[in-house]
């Protein structure tokens, strides 16, 4: 099981939330039980360069603990709904950031919200910008973001600038491992699509490792709209399903 995280403020999010006020979270508490949950497995970090602005202390702690730091753009915009130089300008940017911080190279890159078309040109740039990687994939099209092209491993993009390999997120019907389908599937349910999926990749976010009902927190913030409901409906505290799913594996 690869263990990833993605990170970046709660307000980073693309659902249309509107917030009465800004939440108040405390970023390095979730970050220190992602770290717990890394131990002795691979994990990734793919950051948010304006999280990296904000919080380097963060970051830097993260890589000191081995959590491998990767790209999650520079902010987190849909990239389909940005200029393509614009998108290719901030990534370099966001990798320069996160190489300075760490002293150590960015190989992976995740967009915001799988928001990156599955077009070459895009993996050509991420060659030539100097990744080798990408988790950009994300098997099943909905309102937002997806791919609809059923590709269940790793796989190799060839440009002129060099090889990406491309990790889609599992699928066992639908996607489960992560996000909103990992806050709303049931327990038992997510151990058996984890129990029989081979390279699975889990992924979260700093906001769903706080130890509480999301649902409950966030009533406190935002105004409610189905796009609230959308970003936030739990059923219970998700770190406590994380927490279970990786002692199973
Ligand atoms: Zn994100």
């Amino acid at each position: 099981m690869w263990l990833t995280i993605d990170v970046e403020e709660v307000t980073d999010m693309n659902f249309d939330v509107k917030w009465r006020e800004k939440p108040q979270l405390v970023y390095e508490e979730y970050i220190d039980t992602f770290i717990e949950f890394s131990k002795n497995r691979k994990a990734t970090a793919f950051v948010l360069g304006s999280f990296a602005k904000k919080y380097p202390d963060i970051v830097q702690k993260l890589s000191q603990n081995g959590v491998e730091i990767a790209c999650h753009g520079l902010h987190h915009n849909l990239v389909y709904t940005e200029e393509f130089d614009t998108w290719s300008k901030d990534l370099s940017e966001a990798k320069k950031i996160l190489q300075e911080l760490t002293g150590k190279p960015v190989h992976g890159y995740r967009s915001p919200s799988w928001s990156m078309p599955f077009e070459k040109k895009y993996y050509e740039k991420l060659a030539q910008i100097g990744f080798t990687y990408s988790s950009s994939y994300f098997p099943m099209k909905n309102y937002m973001y997806g791919n609809s092209i059923n590709k269940k491993t790793p796989f190799i993009i060839y440009t002129d600038y060099g090889e990406i390999q491309e990790r889609p997120i599992p699928k066992n019907i639908i996607p489960f491992s992560g996000g909103f389908y990992l806050r709303v599937l049931p327990l038992w349910f997510l151990k058996i699509l984890f129990k029989r999926t081979k390279n699975s990749i889990l992924y979260v976010h700093p906001y769903e490792l706080i130890d509480e009902n999301l649902l409950r927190y966030y009533k406190k913030y935002a105004a409610y709209n189905l796009d609230y409901f959308l970003a936030f409906y739990a059923s219970s505290s998700a770190r406590n399903k994380i927490r279970i799913l990786l002692n199973e594996k």
